[in-house]
């Protein structure tokens, strides 16, 4: 819903914490209720914009964690919908706070692990593989991804890594290394503190 969305955003300038959340991807981290193991801003931005959400588009997150991705796919455009399939109860729990407090109660919560939960799901129109990354899971929830459906895999260690470049030289696609560095005190001076740097592999079907 548009209105509670922007009500909400009023409300939160308004109030001590001064956050504005609009509806463009990207949104601050303490946006977020999370566990550290949560996509980071300026990787969660173009996560979204690779998957590009579209007005009653389907989204199937998997590995969703705390949400973040699949909160920001709904916010992004009209009657956009997504499954978020996460195997831990905590992090389902923080989910669903998550999704409550940024606007969109509808998110569609599901424990389960893939690709054995991806079986009988509606068809996407776009993946993110944000967890639990296998040649198996990629191909478990290709083939259900609609013609011009686009699907996201990011990866943080080496072997999950390695499991992208291979999809890469089978697939094609777009293989992209972001390196993020954030300023912060080093001492009575200033430094870049290096996030680790994420792999990203997308495709469109
Ligand atoms: N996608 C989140 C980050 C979550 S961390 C974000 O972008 O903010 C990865 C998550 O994947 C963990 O919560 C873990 O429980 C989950 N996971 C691991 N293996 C999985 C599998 N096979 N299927 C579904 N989820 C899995």
């Amino acid at each position: 819903d548009v209105a509670p969305l922007h009500t909400l955003a009023i409300e939160c300038v308004a109030g001590s914490d001064a956050l504005l959340l609009p509806r463009v991807p990207g949104l601050p981290d303490e946006a977020f209720r999370h566990d550290g193991k949560m996509t980071k801003r300026e990787v969660r931005a173009l996560t979204l914009a690779r998957l590009m959400p579209l007005p009653d588009a389907l989204l199937w997150d998997i590995g969703a964690g705390c949400g973040s991705v699949a909160i920001e796919w709904m916010r992004a455009a009209p009657r956009a919908h997504a499954i978020a399939i996460e195997p831990r109860a905590d992090r389902r729990a923080i989910m669903a706070e998550n999704a409550l407090a940024l606007g969109v109660p509808d998110l569609d919560i599901r424990d389960g692990t893939a690709p054995d939960a991806l079986e009988d799901l509606r068809a996407p129109d776009a993946i993110f593989i944000g967890g639990g990354l296998s040649k198996a899971v990629f191909e478990a929830s290709f083939a259900a991804l609609k013609p011009g459906g686009r699907l996201v895999a990011n990866a943080v260690t080496l072997e999950s890594e390695a499991i992208l470049l291979a999809l890469h030289a089978s697939h094609g696609g777009d293989l992209v290394r972001l390196a993020v560095s954030r300023a912060s005190a080093v001492g009575s001076l200033t430094g870049w503190r290096p996030a680790m740097p994420v792999t990203q592999w997308s495709l469109v079907k």
